[in-house]
């Protein structure tokens, strides 16, 4: 297993599998971890949790600086995204306590509750897009909640899994209770088949959701899939452009574009097309790309070279089937997994900017006569993770994000965003089950009836 710096193409380490005895050791670890966590009380457990907010904060720099190397986020991103891990470890912290809380149901018996009781070992795997905020968002909650986490992390990020593991260890979590297994996806199946692993969670792409969801029902084993998006981003004739073109710039770059909930189609009513190509160009021309360790710098290379090959081919076909090429396009010259800020409209159904996932600075726009079919179009497509909606009229605009829109989550006038408040998660081939919030920590809980005659 290696990691190749995308900026350069060169390699920066090369990690040892870990061998199948090595693997049954850490799970016997962090079984005996989990003997005594799910015994220590919420608040003692908080205060651990609290500790690695703290330490995540005081390496900020470091790990961003990891992330750029490893995978090429921005600097000043990565920092972002430690400062947000660190918050939800605060956050969970603080609120486990009432979303674990027993709840009192009045029956004939003299007492009936809910209790809400940790499972054990919970396997993660992950992808290398948010090669922190990934692991923290599903691992803040799963261990308040009383479990063991066991990391297998996506293949080239292997120096942030480690890392990470070790932050957990200086926090004073009991020894293996979060361990980082390195190993390639082709083993998961026998990790999933192994009896001290409870439960299954996955981020990444429909492929691997539907490979493991199968392995996990073999053996029923409960699983959370959070897999890919093609957000829609609605324009209504009444949008303020100026706000609306902001949002979705911002979206469509986030890491790149190398984001589930990154804005992936841009669905405009015919009224406003062309002033929205123009800004839209405008502020996608106005990028930063370079060094993801400068700060200045807002677009990094994409994560790995032959992520860069896909996604070129996506564009491509979608031109040779009649989109319309308003920016970028070309591989750049020189080292490096760099793709430019790419604008293609005219975008039609059955080309790869209309049908699939492009995971990248690619935007693609769709012209529509009408809020009716932005509607259709916005739904027209095998994800349903996140959507956004841009108009004045806030009625409207509730009733549309409300009933008609087919995503885990819908935004009006903002882009999609997850908040440690909110729950997250998708519909459709976007998988199923709630990070965050009171949903996510009861994702890998036995919710169990407690009832005394
Ligand atoms: P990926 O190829 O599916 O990899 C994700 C993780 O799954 C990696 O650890 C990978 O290991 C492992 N994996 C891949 N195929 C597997 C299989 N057949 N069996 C078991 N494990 C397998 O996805 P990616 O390219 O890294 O990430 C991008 C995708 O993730 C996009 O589709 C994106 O939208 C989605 N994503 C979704 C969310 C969300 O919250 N919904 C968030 C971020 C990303 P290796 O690295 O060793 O192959």
């Amino acid at each position: 297993m290696q990691s190749i710096d995308p900026t350069t193409g060169r390699k920066i380490k090369t990690y040892r599998e870990f061998s199948i005895k090595e693997v049954g050791c850490a799970l016997d670890e962090a079984q005996s971890a989990f003997e005594d966590w799910r015994k220590l009380s919420l608040d003692r457990r908080a205060q651990k949790i609290r500790a690695v907010g703290t330490i995540l904060r005081r390496n900020k720099n470091n790990y961003a600086k990891l992330m750029a190397m490893e995978m090429g986020k921005p600097i000043v991103q990565g920092q972002n995204e430690i400062d947000k891990c660190a918050w939800t470890c605060d956050f969970y912290a603080q609120e486990a306590k009432n979303y674990l809380a027993p709840v009192r149901i009045k029956t004939q018996a003299s007492k009936s509750f809910v209790s809400f009781q940790p499972l054990g070992i919970i396997l993660a795997v992950m992808p290398w897009n948010f090669p922190f905020w990934q692991v923290f968002r599903c691992a803040a909650p799963t261990l308040m909640a009383g479990n063991a986490v066991v990391l297998k992390h996506a293949s080239n990020v292997c120096g942030c899994a480690l890392v990470i593991e070790d932050i957990f260890k200086k926090a004073g979590l009991p020894a293996g209770l979060f361990k980082t297994l390195l190993v390639p996806s082709k083993k998961v199946e026998r990790l999933i088949q192994h009896p001290l692993i409870q439960a299954v969670t996955l981020t990444g792409s429909t492929q691997a959701g539907q490979a493991i969801a199968a392995q996990a029902g073999a053996v029923i084993k409960k699983t959370v899939l959070e897999l890919g998006g093609s957000d829609p981003y609605i324009i209504l004739e009444d949008a303020d452009l100026t706000k609306a073109v902001e949002a979705c710039v911002a979206s469509k770059l986030i890491n790149g574009g190398q984001s589930c909930i990154a804005a992936k189609r841009f669905i405009v009513v015919n009224s406003r097309l062309k002033e929205f190509e123009r800004l839209f160009v405008e502020k996608m021309r106005a990028v930063r790309m370079g060094s993801p360790l400068e700060e200045e710098t807002t677009l990094g290379p994409l994560a790995r070279h032959d992520l860069r090959e896909a996604l070129h081919n996506q564009v491509q076909k979608s031109i040779k089937k009649g989109a319309r090429l308003l920016l970028g396009g070309e591989i750049p010259k020189g080292e490096g997994a760099f793709y430019p800020p790419t604008v293609l409209t005219n975008v039609r159904k059955y080309t790869p900017a209309y049908d699939e996932e492009l995971f990248g600075p690619v935007a693609g726009i769709i012209g529509v006569s009408g809020q009716e079919e932005a509607i259709q179009v916005a739904n027209d497509t095998m994800f349903g993770l996140g959507a956004a909606l841009f108009t004045r009229d806030l009625k409207r605009a509730e009733y549309i994000a409300t009933f008609q829109l087919q995503a885990g989550c819908c935004f009006v006038n903002d882009f999609v965003k997850s908040d440690p408040r909110l729950p997250f998660g998708g519909v459709k081939q976007s998988g199923y089950g709630r990070e965050l919030s009171d949903f996510g920590i009861h994702e890998f809980v036995n919710v169990k009836t407690v009832y005394i005659d």
